[in-house]
């Protein structure tokens, strides 16, 4: 494969934008190597800027569940462009699409469109205090919620009590309002609740962690939650931007029987096009403005284009009632064939998998939170990213992230992809 396009492309866009892209994962600083400029793509597949064609494990970080350029998604976006892209007024596709929304997930009964995954995760946050009056949040390390200042957080020197920013620009100010548990440990939860007696407004959490490789919840992790929320008077939000109309239609909440108080999306709920929501019951959105104190806005929320991308993908993904099993049986083939391939080569391995999201951990113990997912080794990862890379398969620049099973991708392809991972484990 040759890169000669891609990398004037980069040094070419290094000079105006600030490391050559507008999301850091994109520039390839954890694996080495200058990033590949995608120039179209269609089904499972990518063709970047040297006409290299790859099959593609990452799916726009997950939106194109069915396939790029999936063709309703496409026509109802070029139907729509011709009609006007923005009015700024209410338009009738935003009450399709919550009414559609609504109807997919269980506990919600109103939906607020916004722009991406952030905006939702911080709106869901602000409605959570306002609503109970309380201040503080919990959040797990190593679960993203997006880039807004209270999310940027890591462990403090106080850990128990509060966190310590994790980017300059963020205030202590706001650190000291986030806490931080870790993942599948309710003791930890329990221990930041005695320490911060009726002062916590919610705790957030992705219910199938993404962010940190694949990382479902263990036995009754969720269900914990669950209870001390409601003991506590404290609303849980599902963070399901990753996981929304992805590992089920209704989300985790549908998958595992537990029920969130408000639940965030992004990623498929807009079809490739910038959407994101948050969503709850009537009592809790109806806090929102104009009917309630909450303020939150948006000049292009609910942007026709973006909804009607949404809206087809739902309405696809609705139709179809077997499309989840075939994910799951896709990624199910996938996980095996891999997991036969790295142990015929002897390579130290934990593949973690749920519905259609999975993740090569190049590490022993099992993968079950933060600590754990970085104990993998990341010179392995790097070789194993560019061998990938070599062989036409395209998985995400980074050990922290899950790859995406998109229903486009045949029997055909899942076995180019193992005999790929059988190539480069070979030569680990
Ligand atoms: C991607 C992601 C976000 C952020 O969404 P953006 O659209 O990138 O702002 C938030 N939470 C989770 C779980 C995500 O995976």
């Amino acid at each position: 494969m040759q890169y000669k396009r891609s990398s004037a492309l980069f040094a070419q866009a290094e000079k105006v934008i600030p490391g050559g892209v507008n999301s850091p994962v994109r520039a390839f600083g954890a694996v080495g190597g200058s990033p590949i400029f995608i120039k179209k793509a269609h089904g499972p597949y990518l063709i970047d800027a040297d006409d290299n064609t790859y099959i593609d494990y990452i799916n726009s970080w997950g939106p194109m569940i069915l396939g790029h350029a999936y063709p309703p998604v496409v026509d109802a976006v070029i139907e729509k462009t011709k009609l006007g892209t923005s009015f700024g007024t209410p338009t009738e596709i935003e009450t399709k699409i919550a009414e559609l929304a609504v109807s997919m997930v269980p506990n919600i009964d109103k939906i607020r469109f916004v722009n991406s995954g952030t905006e939702a995760c911080m709106s869901a946050v602000r409605l959570a205090r306002g609503f109970t009056g309380k201040d503080k949040i919990i959040k797990f390390a190593g679960c993203y919620h997006g880039h807004s200042d209270s999310f940027l957080i890591q462990a403090g020197s106080g850990a128990v009590t509060f966190g310590a920013p994790n980017s300059p620009g963020v205030t202590q100010g706001t650190a000291k309002d986030t806490l931080l548990a870790t993942y599948n440990d309710l003791e930890s939860v329990r221990t930041l609740l005695n320490a911060n007696k009726d002062e916590i407004a919610c705790i957030i959490v992705e219910p199938v962690a993404g962010n940190m490789g694949c990382i479902p919840p263990k036995g009754n992790f969720l269900e914990g939650l669950r209870a001390l929320c409601t003991e506590h008077n404290i609303l849980l939000i599902f963070d399901e931007v990753m996981t929304g109309f992805r590992l089920t239609k209704g989300g985790v909440q549908q998958l595992l029987g537990v029920a969130a108080d408000i639940v965030c999306f992004g990623k498929v709920i807009g079809g490739g096009l910038p959407v994101g929501a948050f969503a709850a019951r009537e009592e809790i959105m109806n806090y929102l403005a104009p009917i309630g104190p909450v303020y939150q806005a948006g000049t292009l929320s609910g942007n026709p284009l973006a909804m009607a991308a949404g809206l087809a993908m739902l309405e696809a993904l609705n139709a179809d009632n077997a499309v989840y099993n075939r994910l799951e049986e896709k990624t199910a083939y996938l996980h095996k064939g891999m997991a036969m391939a790295l142990e015929k080569h002897r390579v130290v391995h934990t593949i973690n998998r749920i519905g259609s999201m999975i993740s090569v951990h190049f590490s022993k113990t099992p993968v079950v939170d933060f600590k754990s997912a970085a104990e993998g080794n990341n010179d392995t990862f790097k070789a194993f990213f560019h061998g990938m890379l070599k062989e036409g398969i395209y998985i995400a620049p980074s050990a922290f992230e899950t790859w995406f099973i998109t229903d486009a991708l045949s029997y055909e392809d899942l076995d180019k992809t193992i005999e790929a991972v059988n190539v480069v484990a070979a030569s680990l």
